[in-house]
């Protein structure tokens, strides 16, 4: 059996860790876990979940992390992740960092990946990000082009939180809470930063690569980097 991929993507919102999450897990065949769609998905269906995380998510907030905890863990814990996975939006905060290192116990190492973009180039690009309303994948906004998704043909919307004052609370709150997040990874010798700050194309192969370095610095089979292994 391959090592399995145990990928986490970091970033600040609107870094393109969706698009890059998406684009690697259908690559390598192994499942996308974002914690922001299962969120939105319970908001939607009227979940009990949904309705404890909306006004959070509404206002730019995290949602509690006992709460992410419990979902990541009961996400992980399922069989399809045996072969490896991709983790987007989780986890957000240290304590979130601490426990999936405790759910991961056993599991391989993690491959973290963190895509860098500079605040102001976020806060133009969300002001002009749109998604579909009906499949949900993320596209910009182009107003020489008609604003139907590429996809599927369905009508494109703004998210609800991509509104300019909370995107600024999203970003105030991801420096504060996530970005300590990056060195709390970035010592260990399967973490990479790449500059997300290029075309959704150029940041993929950048994010390939980082992946496949790290992959080339851990023995097969074990899941252990080598120098932590040695
Ligand atoms: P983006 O991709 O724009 O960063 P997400 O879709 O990942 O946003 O998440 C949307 C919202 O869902 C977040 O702003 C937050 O309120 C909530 N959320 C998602 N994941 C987490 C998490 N791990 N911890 C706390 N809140 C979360």
């Amino acid at each position: 059996m391959h090592t399995p991929i145990n990928l986490v993507v970091l970033g600040p919102p609107g870094a393109g860790k969706g698009t890059q999450a998406v684009e690697f897990a259908q690559r390598h065949v192994i499942p996308k876990i974002s914690t922001g769609d299962i969120l939105r998905e319970a908001v939607q269906s009227g979940a009990e979940l949904g309705q404890r995380a909306k006004a959070t998510m509404d206002a730019g907030g995290l949602v509690e992390d006992e709460l992410m905890i419990a979902i990541a863990r009961e996400r992980l814990n399922r069989d399809d992740v045996k072969s490896g996975f991709v983790l987007d939006g989780f986890p957000r905060t240290v304590t979130q960092a601490t426990a999936l290192d405790e759910i991961m116990t056993g599991r391989g190492s993690l491959v973290v990946v963190d895509i860098a973009v500079p605040d102001d180039a976020l806060v133009a690009r969300l002001a002009r990000r749109r998604v579909c309303g009906q499949c949900g994948h993320a596209t910009s906004l182009d107003p020489t082009v008609e604003a139907r998704c590429e996809r599927c043909g369905g009508e494109l919307v703004l998210r609800s939180d991509d509104t300019e004052s909370i995107v600024r609370e999203r970003l105030r709150v991801y420096a504060e809470a996530s970005r300590p997040l990056v060195d709390y990874y970035s010592s260990r010798p399967t973490f990479r930063a790449v500059d997300g700050d290029q075309s959704p194309a150029a940041v993929g192969a950048a994010f390939s690569e980082a992946v496949d370095a790290i992959l080339a610095g851990m023995p097969a089979g074990s899941g252990i980097p080598e120098e932590a292994g040695a």
